[in-house]
């Protein structure tokens, strides 16, 4: 269906970037978190992805390391309570998440469409790569 040629791109370089994972130069996003239909370049159809909650036990790790991390430091340098941390690690954490959440779940859509997988054992996208 498409004109386009198609080279192999890493995950890195197109889902975890927001891009389609087959053209690298379509958005993957038609809102935060809201996976396209089709891309808008290459016409891959992007309704059947299912990237589900993959990313958030990956958002987890890192967010909750940085937090509890972050959360610590603070209170035992400032010798502070327990609000003290929660005050200065709660914004971190929510920033770190807003801002790798649709990066992590374009890096796994990138990567469900190049290694072929899918659900219920057949592709999950009209793969062409
Ligand atoms: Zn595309």
């Amino acid at each position: 269906m498409s004109t386009h040629s198609h080279q192999t791109r890493s995950a890195w370089q197109t889902g975890f970037r927001g891009k389609c994972p087959r053209c690298g130069e379509g958005a993957l996003y038609s809102a935060f978190l809201k996976v396209t239909d089709k891309c808008n370049v290459c016409g891959l159809d992007l309704s059947q992805e299912d990237a589900g909650d993959g990313a958030v036990p990956f958002i987890i790790i890192i967010a909750g390391t940085l937090g509890v991390g972050i959360g610590v430091w603070v209170m035992f340098t400032f010798n502070t309570g327990v609000w003290a941390p929660i005050a200065v690690a709660f914004p971190v954490v929510a920033a770190v998440v807003l801002f790798l959440l649709p990066k992590v779940k374009g890096l796994l859509i990138a990567l469900q469409y190049l290694n072929k997988a899918g659900d219920t054992g057949g592709n999950t996208f009209d793969n062409d790569t």
